[in-house]
């Protein structure tokens, strides 16, 4: 006998004829997660996919926690593989679930036969295991209105699975569904939620990240390397790039007005970064931008930022309160990390006077006195590849 996890996949019963190609990709990005486990086997039925290891001694735990992290799976649940034979059913369940129903009051059988040729129907199989249960633990009572826990018990084509509380998934697509996207990254709270939250949608993530080397030291870099491994735990394996964006900020530094240095900072990196999407199959760029946060994310300052690049800008943070980016940011782990106090490129040059309402005209006007094309393409040519892996 040996545990299994049965997931259930939630928006991809939605899809339609497309729904193999998502349920594929979901197997493939579980198979990528689980992959230094040993090896798995996944059984697709219904609407729910079955993975089984083919280990037994396999850290169930850690794939539980793994899978709970991977997009496109509703809720799932451990289960335990046993014959399609009543006596064994009864006398496993009691063990198996001993964990759980020491510890509640009520609960309930459920029972699922998709095997017709059982010879119990389901009502008999629900009150064969209730009494068994009520027998073996006395301080439980039966409530099928609010149960505690919901015992289940599945007879399916080749063996009888038995569970008990289903856990919540993570929810979402599977990353890669939906196409390619790139990540503006820095340091902070804010981008690596955004990151999640597309790769929630359904999205593979590349990253970008600026660094301005002497002004921002390596401990900086790391930081940014360990806040996208948390982001990768739900989105799978990440390319990030890191560009060199020194010279161009020392060049807006001595050529621009000091009022406008953030807001033309902001559009060299989405010029840079578009290019790199490009060049990496990207059809849109993400960033942590909320409306108001700071000086750079004025309404006209995002409108300023929004045109220097022709592609789609998803900023999925834009109607969010800090509280709640932050909420998010706990949850996957990155918090601790994105409040450790290394430099990043924007606030080591951040003027003490940022314009919150620029003008375009003025902006462009300004941007004049560089030499854009040749400091982006420099910058470009010179990132360097970093794979992130979970
Ligand atoms: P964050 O918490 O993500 O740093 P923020 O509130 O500090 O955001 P800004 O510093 O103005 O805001 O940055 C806005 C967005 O610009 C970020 O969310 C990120 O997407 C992008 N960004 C900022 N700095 C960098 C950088 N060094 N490299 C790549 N992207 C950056
Ligand atoms: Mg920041």
């Amino acid at each position: 006998m040996k545990e299994i996890i049965l997931l259930k996949n939630g928006e991809l019963a939605l899809k339609g004829l497309n729904r193999r190609t998502f349920e594929d990709i979901l197997i493939k990005n579980m198979k990528h997660r689980l992959s230094s486990l040993g090896k798995w086997t996944f059984t697709p039925s219904q609407s729910t996919i079955m993975a089984a290891p083919e280990n037994e001694d396999v850290d169930f735990d850690e794939a539980i926690n793994r899978i709970s992290k991977v997009f496109g799976i509703a809720a799932f649940s451990r289960a335990l593989e046993v014959p399609k034979d009543m006596a064994v059913i009864l006398d496993t369940v009691g063990t198996y679930l001993e964990p759980e129903l020491i510890g509640i009051r009520t609960f309930k059988v459920e029972a699922k036969r998709s095997d017709k040729k059982f010879p119990l129907k389901s009502p008999e199989i629900c009150s064969a295991v209730g009494e068994k249960l009520l027998e073996q633990f006395p301080h439980l009572t039966v409530d099928v209105h609010d149960p505690d826990i919901t015992v289940m018990v599945e007879i399916r084509d080749k063996f009888a699975y038995i569970h008990g509380t289903q856990l919540k998934g993570a929810g979402g697509m599977p990353s890669g569904s939906a196409g390619n996207a790139a990540l503006l990254i820095s340091g902070g709270i804010d981008s690596p939620v955004a990151g999640y939250m597309m790769a929630k949608r359904g999205l593979r993530l590349t990253a970008i990240h600026f660094a301005s080397p002497p002004y921002t030291s390596e401990r900086a870099e790391m930081k940014v390397h360990s806040l996208l491994r948390q982001v990768a735990k739900y989105s799978g394996i990440i390319n990030l790039f890191v560009v060199p964006f020194t010279e161009i900020q020392e060049q807006i530094l001595d050529n621009c007005p000091e009022d406008l240095f953030t807001i033309i900072m902001r559009r060299f990196m989405m010029k840079c970064a578009e290019i790199i999407a490009a060049e990496r199959d990207c059809a849109a760029l993400i960033t942590g931008e909320s409306v108001g946060q700071v000086a750079s994310q004025t309404l006209y300052a995002l409108a300023c930022t929004d045109r220097a690049v022709d592609m789609p800008v998803f900023r999925p943070l834009i109607g969010m309160d800090k509280s709640e980016v932050i909420a998010i940011s706990r949850k996957i782990e990155a918090f601790d990390i994105s409040i450790l106090p290394y430099e990043d490129c924007c606030t080591v040059f951040t003027p003490k006077h940022p314009r919150t309402h620029p003008k375009l005209e003025a902006v462009l006007k300004a941007e004049e006195a560089l030499n854009a094309e040749e400091l982006i393409s420099k910058a470009v040519e010179n990132k360097r590849l970093v794979i992130i892996n979970p």
